[in-house]
């Protein structure tokens, strides 16, 4: 999937500036589209912050450019100059970044090629990093070359979207290459993929408010009776069949962007057990037979007007498990979801088994298999949940089992979640590149988010409850006693934050405190939440118990943490789990301190 061809010793290097003076200049091309206008302007001004030299951009009509240029875009100046690259043939979304006769091509493919070829220009070449839409390094160096560069790549998924609030930015998902549909890129930002509905869709599109009077018969049959109430569709109604395609079509006009719709079951169980649902399934060995025999009919129905459009649909929950014979339409994209997962271990693990022998099956019989991945504890955002060294592992089997798109939901409801800047990132990254190093993109982000003597703290932190973690099944809705929220490991990860904390104090920028402070926050979540337990603990084995001795100082500290600095939105934690338990709520029950019989001796 990854094609990347890089040639460095045959030709010379190219000079962008030297005594931050200028060396080139950049070429903006007629015909040259928004995103690629905006590229070219983006282009100049960081390299200007980088170099401190001030770039011009020079509008060329054809190839008389000044000896030393970077040319930006496919357009007719970058077909005379480098007529060897193929550029009406790239990819929507590859690039290309090629040194040649003291010029320098970056361009590519539209709607998105020529906005990453400068993008990954200046992270890859240029060392510049937007870790968070609040958080961007650029490195400062009056001169700067780069190699001979002559690279054609484009990303490994053609879908990509780390789901996290931190992620939401439009420019941040440009800069890090994510091209999913929530939040959308702006065109002049280079667009994103456009899903018409993306999940849950089966009552949108078949409202029982509207149909179950007159059309009992087109939900499904429970338990002998016809009902909507926590049920799916009668999948097999020849009927109900037509009445959906006809719903889709209508969907699809309304939206000429669309490229994907999606048909996806409820977000609960409740399958049809009617005779002919049943028979389907039955043979098949899982309601995905039914599932899919009729999400084929609508793809079916509908590419004649639509050929460009896939039909998108879940194997998730009680759909998970494959059919035996029916196989999806080319039209058709599976999202197969991981919700029941061990995040503790890959998925190649033991534990995770059974998921594992679901995908291999889908992956034979998909042609546009799509994941929708699940990276944090959605009962709990603030607390630790060690997942951390799982994510490339788990994206590179994804890439190994032919996946091509990849959704992972995170905390999405707000600021201030469990190191959700580090995986927003890193996710971005890999989706992008799988074969990176995930642990030195870790130790990447963290010594540049944090500042690197706090980076380097918090990274032991990672191996430290992860380590605790071990034999774990990490679950992402905790509900049970984990070893790495009890006093041994938590009182270690709060000397570790402790640290951290200093180190950051130190920090020129007064940016790096807040962010390692916000950061602090899981472990007094689980402190707070588990005081008694940790106090009695701590007692038991005779051990310094780290954190005040009053639970109610405790609170105030994490109330204070929580509110934030006015007018940076980033800074301010509110929601504390997916069903929007707000940080207040939460808070509410350690106003007082509780009797100490089993604490810790006080000193
Ligand atoms: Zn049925």
């Amino acid at each position: 999937m990854l094609l990347l061809a890089m040639n460095l010793s045959a030709r010379a290097d190219f000079m962008i500036a030297k005594g931050g003076k200028a060396r080139c200049v950049i070429v903006q091309q007629p015909g040259a589209s928004l995103a690629e206008s905006n590229a070219v302007h983006e282009l100049a001004e960081t390299l200007g912050k980088i170099t401190g030299a001030s770039f011009q951009i020079q509008e060329a009509k054809d190839s008389k450019v000044p000896k030393n240029a970077i040319v930006v875009g496919p357009g007719p100046v970058a077909r005379a100059l480098f007529p060897e690259v193929a550029l009406d043939k790239l990819g929507s979304e590859e690039l290309v970044m090629r040194v040649k006769g003291g010029r320098l091509l970056l361009a590519g493919g539209r709607p998105r090629g020529t906005v990453y070829a400068v993008n990954r220009f200046l992270q890859d070449q240029c060392g510049v990093r937007w870790w968070a839409p609040w958080a961007t390094s650029i490195p400062r160096s009056p001169s700067l070359r780069v190699p001979a560069l002559d690279v054609r790549s484009r990303p490994a998924f053609e879908y990509r979207e780390p789901f996290w609030w931190a992620g939401f930015d439009a420019q941040w998902k440009a800069h890090n290459g994510a091209n999913g549909e929530n939040h959308s890129i702006p065109e002049a930002l280079g667009g994103s993929i456009k899903y018409k509905g993306f999940a849950h869709t089966f009552y949108p599109l078949v409202p029982p408010e509207k149909h179950f009077a007159t059309h009992p018969e087109w939900y499904s049959l429970i338990k002998g009776e016809r009902t909507h109430k926590n049920a799916q569709l009668c999948l097999s109604n020849p009927e109900l069949r037509d009445f959906v395609v006809q719903r889709v079509k209508e969907s699809l006009r309304e939206a000429p962007d669309a490229g994907i719709i999606s048909v996806t079951q409820n977000d609960w169980h409740g399958a049809c057990q009617c005779p002919n649902c049943k028979a389907i399934d039955d043979a098949e060995g899982s309601p995905s037979g039914s599932m899919l025999a009729f999400v084929n009919y609508i793809a079916e129905k509908i590419e004649p007007e639509f050929p460009h459009v896939a039909v998108d649909t879940f194997a998730y929950q009680y759909t998970r498990h494959p059919p035996k014979t029916i196989h999806p339409r080319p039209n058709v994209i599976v999202r197969l979801c991981s919700i029941e997962c061990n995040f503790r271990e890959p998925l190649d693990h033991p534990s995770n088994e059974a998921f594992l022998a679901d995908l291999k099956t889908w992956s034979k019989m998909c042609q546009r298999l799509y994941v929708w991945d699940y990276v944090t504890d959605f009962s709990n955002y603030v607390l630790p949940h060690p997942n951390w060294f799982v994510l490339g592992p788990n994206i590179r089997i994804f890439r190994d089992y032919g996946v091509r798109g990849i959704f992972e939901e995170g905390a999405y409801a707000g600021p201030g979640e469990e190191m959700a800047e580090l995986r927003s990132w890193v996710l971005a990254q890999l989706l992008w590149n799988p074969q990176l190093d995930d642990r030195a993109l870790t130790k990447q982000f963290l010594e540049g988010y944090y500042g690197s003597g706090a980076g380097d703290i918090i990274g032991r932190y990672l191996e430290l409850m992860h380590d605790a973690s071990k034999g774990f099944y990490l679950a992402c809705f905790l509900r049970k006693d984990a070893p790495h929220l009890r006093f041994q490991a938590l009182a270690a990860a709060e000397r570790l934050w402790q640290q951290a904390e200093e180190s950051a104090s130190l920090d020129p920028d007064p940016e790096k405190l807040i962010r390692v402070r916000i950061g602090h926050l899981p472990v007094w979540y689980a402190c707070l939440g588990r005081w008694e337990s940790l106090r009695k603990e701590c007692r038991e084995q005779n051990a310094t118990w780290p954190w005040p001795a009053s639970r109610k100082a405790l609170a105030g500290t994490f109330r204070e943490v929580c509110q934030g600095v006015p007018g940076r939105d980033w800074t301010q934690v509110r929601v504390l789990n997916e069903g929007g338990k707000q940080v207040e709520a939460f808070l509410k029950g350690f106003a007082e301190d509780p009797p100490d019989s089993d604490g810790p001796t006080k000193p």
